[in-house]
């Protein structure tokens, strides 16, 4: 049946035009509804094992409703037409015959009308665009045909156009329905559009030179090319743009809809097996010969077989690549997922989706935590494996109909339709976060990483896509600020907080040409003999406009737009100017401590430079410590490594920051010959008398004291605080107790004064 099917609808040259005239009366003349056809498996298309799990519920409803009532079109090649025996053909039918074995069932086919009762019918085969069609009808959330458009042009022996970019002031022809037209005039605002009803207007057009281009669906065009064999027109190229083609379902059959919406997923979008049965391309029509079969004519040639398979073959490479060439525009290699460009798409036809339901649709932002330190420690095939993995996690905490795409690095996208209620949602959320926290084992390696999600909801939160990707993000930074490992659902609050934080990012970068920044310092005390021959470098903006910026508010930004690295820098070379004043008052051995932002390590030249400024002076290098956070030693780069070592050969001291937050695992710190350890202000701060804290903080020191490393705690505010720290024997203490973090002059006047008491 297949081959003939083929060969059908290959015409000849000479017959063509008059046959295609025939077929068009053949189609207007059959206008009863009803047919006798039936749709059920196919033997020529291969019932291969796919996997379907259907729920109780749909298995019964299909036990009840063996044969399901499809409304086919007539005249739409290849997806869809009819032949002249009033049976219809085309890509559809074969989905629609493998989906038949797949659930055992039978379609009956009903010709499609406009105006289609949906008494009449279960379910509509094809829909090209969604708009406006029957609100009894919902099509499923997944095309399972999408094409690209591309772009034809008259033949010529010089080639002008090849891309959308070439024609970008020409006169182009589009199908008046549909959304591209709005698409091709958002990115080329120049371009003349024509709208036409019907391809062959477009051709006449064409030929007669009163447009330049006609673009529409690839596969449809290249077949109506080819069968009407419009020797003129050629394939200039592809578009970015792509069209789809969806089932669609009478409302109230939730459980066919979902049936199909499986056995979709299990047979494929654009299965290539039933597409290769349907490509056809410019040039090979003439050689290949036919047998139509029309009506009473029967009309027999026979196939050259030689001929036939080279051309087969031909055809299927160039067909194939074009394949690759649109795949690689919509899909993320690495993860097989859709990328940002199909997402775009898809959640545009979900908002269209919601608009006739009347359910809301959620947008996830998923970014992972730590991913960048486990791709740049571990090296990137390790990243690439985490990611892909990462990926197949999110993808089994959604339905099958929900899309998920790759946005950028390290960052995922989930469309959601049909949201009934928010406690579902929010139990995805959690099973995401559950799944990204468990270990991924990689080269026999475990790896441990976590993600922050942020959801915005459609049309509650936004109205277009662009907005709602950029409040899901906005929603997703609040999770990390919030500490990593959670969602957060966009709200108003958190919009003014990202249009504070995007008007303080544009100002950062002026900041250091204007001169905003300053340095505070904050004494580190001896608690032993209260002496105090340390400080830490505290970076300050003065904002022209909002006074005192905090650095939390302002590091991230930095760290985020690469400005890190020059602030750093700045803040490296202030102290070295500030020192030589603070030590020509209160000692040589004077040691100022600088933060170190672990994205300063990407830079490790940066760093390195700063031991030859060191050198240049006469200071000594011990006179500085570098703090750091643990998460950089965890798993080191070599690059981390070598910049530690040769930082530590001017004798720059190492200390640990925020000791006791993350993994607190002092035994590996003497590996790096780390000098201090400063347990974080959040326990110090809750430091009591023998509570848990207490109890934490003492054995923190205890083992320090064993392995050579002192201690400093940050965050001293009271003197119980302080009492029990000595208790310890704790090293140092820094904290408000003592004193504020102040700019050099009062500093200086405050070391001044603690001397004299
Ligand atoms: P950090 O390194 O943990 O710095 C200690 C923070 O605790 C400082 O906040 C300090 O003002 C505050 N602090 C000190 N004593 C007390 C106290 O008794 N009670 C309380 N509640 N807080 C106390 P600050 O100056 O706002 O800095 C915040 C963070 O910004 C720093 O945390 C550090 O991570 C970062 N930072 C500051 N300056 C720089 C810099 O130059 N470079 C980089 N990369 N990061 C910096
Ligand atoms: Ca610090
Ligand atoms: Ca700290």
């Amino acid at each position: 049946m297949h081959h003939f099917k083929l060969s059908l609808w290959f015409y000849t040259r000479q017959l063509s035009l008059r046959l295609g005239m025939l077929v068009s009366l053949l189609f207007l003349s059959s206008l009863a509804l009803a047919t006798d056809e039936i749709i059920q498996p196919d033997g020529n298309i291969s019932a291969q094992n796919l996997n379907i799990r259907l729920t109780p519920k749909e298995k019964l409803w299909l036990a009840q409703n063996q044969t399901i009532r499809v409304a086919v079109k007539k005249g739409w090649m290849p997806i869809e037409f009819m032949l002249e025996n009033n049976q219809h053909r085309g890509l559809s039918i074969d989905y629609l015959s493998k989906i038949s074995s797949l659930l055992n069932i039978k379609f009956s086919v009903i010709n499609y009308s406009e105006d289609l009762d949906s008494t009449q019918v279960d379910m509509i085969s094809a829909m090209g665009s969604i708009l406006g069609e029957k609100n009894s009808f919902r099509p499923l959330n997944q095309p399972y045909l999408m094409f690209p458009h591309a772009i034809y042009t008259k033949k010529s022996k010089n080639k002008k156009f090849h891309s959308l970019e070439d024609l970008k002031s020409s006169r182009i022809a589009i199908f008046k329905n549909g959304p591209l037209g709005h698409k091709i005039l958002e990115n080329y605002p120049k371009i003349k559009l024509v709208y036409v009803d019907i391809a062959d207007e477009a051709f006449d057009k064409l030929k007669s030179g009163a447009i330049d281009a006609y673009i529409g669906n690839e596969m449809v065009l290249d077949y109506h090319i080819s069968v009407h064999h419009l020797v003129f027109v050629e394939k200039a190229g592809l578009t970015p743009f792509s069209s789809s083609v969806f089932m669609a379902v009478q409302n109230d059959k939730p459980e066919l809809a979902s049936a199909l919406e499986k056995s979709i997923l299990a047979i494929g979008q654009n299965n290539n097996e039933l597409l290769d049965n349907w490509r056809v391309t410019e040039d090979h029509y003439n050689q290949i010969l036919s047998v139509i079969l029309a009506g009473v004519f029967l009309i027999f040639l026979f196939v050259s077989t030689r001929f036939y398979r080279f051309h087969k073959n031909s055809k299927k490479q160039n067909s194939e690549s074009q394949q690759k060439i649109w795949y690689q525009a919509n899909y993320d290699h690495l993860t097989k997922l859709p990328n940002r460009h199909l997402l775009q798409n898809r959640l545009e036809q979900a908002m269209e989706r919601a608009d006739r339901s009347k359910l809301p649709l959620a947008v996830l932002f998923i970014d992972l935590d730590n991913f960048k330190q486990v791709n740049d420690t571990s090296g990137h095939s390790v990243g690439d494996k985490l990611l892909a993995d990462a990926a197949n996690r999110i993808c089994r905490c959604v339905r099958s109909e929900d899309t998920t795409a790759r946005f950028g690095g390290d960052e995922f996208m989930i469309v959601m339709s049909d949201i009934n209620d928010m406690r579902s949602l929010e139990k995805v959320c959690k099973k995401i976060l559950i799944e990204l926290k468990k270990p991924f084992d990689i080269d026999s390696d475990k790896f441990f990483i976590s993600a922050s999600i942020g959801v915005s909801i459609y049309p509650n939160n936004g109205l277009n896509p662009e907005e709602l990707i950029s409040y899901a993000d906005q929603a997703m930074y609040e999770s990390k600020k919030l500490g990593r490992n959670q969602y957060q659902f966009f709200t108003a609050s958190i919009q003014t907080d990202s249009l504070k934080k995007l008007s303080l990012s544009n100002d950062l970068r002026d900041a250091l040409i204007k001169n905003e920044f300053v340095i505070f310092y904050q004494p580190i005390v001896n608690l032993e003999n209260s002496n105090i021959l340390k400080a830490e470098a505290l970076i300050r903006w003065n904002h022209p406009t909002n006074g005192m910026v905090n650095p939390m508010d302002f590091i991230p930004l930095a760290e985020e737009s690469g400005l890190i690295h020059e602030l750093g820098d700045w803040v490296f070379h202030q102290a070295l100017k500030d020192l030589p004043v603070i030590q020509a008052q209160f000692g040589a051995e004077f040691q100022v401590s600088i933060n170190v932002s672990p994205y300063q390590f990407q830079k490790p030249d940066n760093l390195l430079k700063w031991a030859e400024a060191i050198k240049k002076v006469n200071i000594s290098g011990n006179c500085f410590s570098l703090e750091i956070t643990e998460g950089i030693l965890l798993e080191p780069s070599s690059a981390v490594i070598n910049t530690i070592a040769a930082l530590r050969s001017v004798n720059i001291a190492f200390s640990i920051d925020d000791f006791g937050t993350g993994y607190s695992a002092l035994a590996y710190l003497k590996k790096f010959n780390i000098d201090y350890v400063k347990i974080d202000k959040s326990f110090v701060q809750n430091l009591q008398p023998n509570n848990y804290d207490a109890v934490l903080c003492e054995a923190i020191i205890n083992m320090a004291r064993k392995l050579g490393i002192k201690v400093i705690a940050e965050g001293i505010e009271t003197n119980i605080q302080q009492e029990l720290l000595k208790r310890f024997s704790c090293d140092y203490g820094q904290g408000y107790l003592f004193a504020k973090p102040q700019p050099l002059d009062m500093f200086l006047a405050f070391l001044a004064s603690n001397k004299n008491h």
